[in-house]
């Protein structure tokens, strides 16, 4: 008998059919003998209806008021599964964010958990009912509710599994596990088996849109083992475990992020303390800056590029133009229309050359490298953004990422 705690993303609960094929599923799972706590997200695209609302209504949004207007999808979910539930002889309570405990700070619309007290959720379990939890909300220190951003559901899973003691996370998606690489872009993308949290950080700070970023580096904080899975099977999705590729793959994924731009201050004085305020400026305008290069000096002065959020260029450029003088810089520029695409693999730390067939494989695809970025299990090119599908297909080839590891060749 396993404790599991189970979430289901908005596809999975999307209609009232959906609703009762997840109570089918967790009546199956009670059969095999398994405790299950659930945790949904809001119906569909009801998160963006409502946030489309808001804006039809308002144009201040006060955050409180958000975050209450927000959560109300995810409450009016786990009410309607509790009733299926109900319906099939199931004895199940729903619960809000902070009836389950989740006690957080006080930023509204991206709070952060303090502390999970989940005794009314063990309570439930102990009387051999099944708790379904509202996802991505809390209460705060000041006793209002608060929602934890996009995509917040996976976070609450995977901190309530940590919580209870639970022996797995199950993340129910509209996809069957995490991919080699998207599967729209590239239609032999093999879903893999198991991937480290390493590897998956990686993958969703390059573009892998789920699970959310937040959720994973929760869980490896935590050990919690995560198993990202389709709502519509039953087939084994992807584990995500502690341990390095079984498979020892030495590439296990590539990724693309169309959702940054960059920037070139031009010109820029080559002496001490120049980058430090420039990016202080930045940093102090809350621009989120990624990739960072910096030309070789040529009589003094150089050029520095770096990535951003494309909604931030123009904060960002208020910010450069505002120092443009001080920074002794001639000018800056933006260019939305780049993209970045990554290689990752915990393999690529003991085998060289992943580097070089990787620049070989653009450039024998035509295709140009703007800027070069590395961790120790990833490598990042900037390149055009029109060129960011066909990158990602040439690498996945070349990898042969469409191959279980054991068949693949040698680098
Ligand atoms: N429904 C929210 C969203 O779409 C939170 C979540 O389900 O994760 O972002
Ligand atoms: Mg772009």
């Amino acid at each position: 008998m396993a404790l599991l705690v189970q979430k289901f993303g908005g596809t999975s609960v999307g209609d009232p059919d959906r609703i009762r094929e997840v109570a089918d599923h967790v009546v199956r799972c009670r059969k095999r003998g398994d405790q299950v706590v659930l945790v949904v997200s809001a119906m569909g695209k009801e998160t963006d209806d409502l946030l489309r609302l808001a804006d039809q209504v308002s144009t201040t949004k006060p955050g409180r008021e958000m975050d209450m207007l927000i959560t109300g999808g995810e409450r009016k979910a786990c009410a309607l599964v509790s009733m299926a539930l109900n319906d099939r002889g199931i004895d199940s309570d729903s619960f809000t964010g902070s009836q389950a405990g989740f006690i957080t700070d006080t930023i509204h619309r991206n709070a952060k958990i303090l502390d999970v007290r989940p005794g009314r959720i063990q309570a439930s379990l102990d009387e051999g009912r099944v708790p379904v939890v509202g996802g991505s909300q809390g209460v705060s220190a000041d006793r209002d509710v608060t929602f934890f951003g996009r995509g917040g559901s996976d976070t609450t899973a995977v901190a309530l599994a940590h919580a209870l003691g639970a022996d797995a996370c199950e993340l129910y998606t509209d996809v069957p596990g995490v991919f080699t690489t998207d599967p729209r872009v590239v239609s032999e993308a093999r879903k893999m088996d198991q991937i480290s949290f390493d590897e998956l950080l990686e993958m969703t700070a390059t573009g892998c849109p789920k699970p959310a970023m937040r959720s994973v580096e929760l869980a490896r904080t935590f050990g919690v083992r995560l198993h990202v899975r389709s709502a519509f099977s039953w087939v084994p999705g992807t584990w995500v475990t502690e341990e390095e590729n079984m498979e020892s793959a030495i590439i296990s994924a590539v990724t693309h992020d169309t959702s940054e731009a960059k920037m070139t201050v031009s010109g820029v004085s080559d002496r001490p303390g120049v980058a430090a305020q420039l990016f202080r400026a930045l940093a102090d305008a809350d621009v989120n800056v990624d990739m960072i290069v910096q030309n070789v000096s040529a009589k003094g002065s150089t050029d520095i590029s770096f990535t951003l959020p494309h909604e931030q260029t123009p904060t960002a450029t208020a910010t450069v133009e505002a120092i443009v003088e001080e920074i002794g810089a001639t000018g800056s520029i933006t260019d939305d229309e780049i993209a970045r695409v990554s290689l990752i693999g915990a393999g690529m730390q003991t085998n060289p050359g992943v580097a070089a067939t990787m620049f070989e494989t653009l450039s024998t695809a035509g295709i140009n490298i703007e800027m070069i970025s590395t961790s120790a299990i990833r490598i990042s090119c900037v390149v055009r953004e029109a060129e960011a599908e066909s990158a990602v297909s040439v690498l996945h080839g070349a990898f042969e990422l469409h191959k279980p590891a054991a068949e693949r060749s040698d680098l």
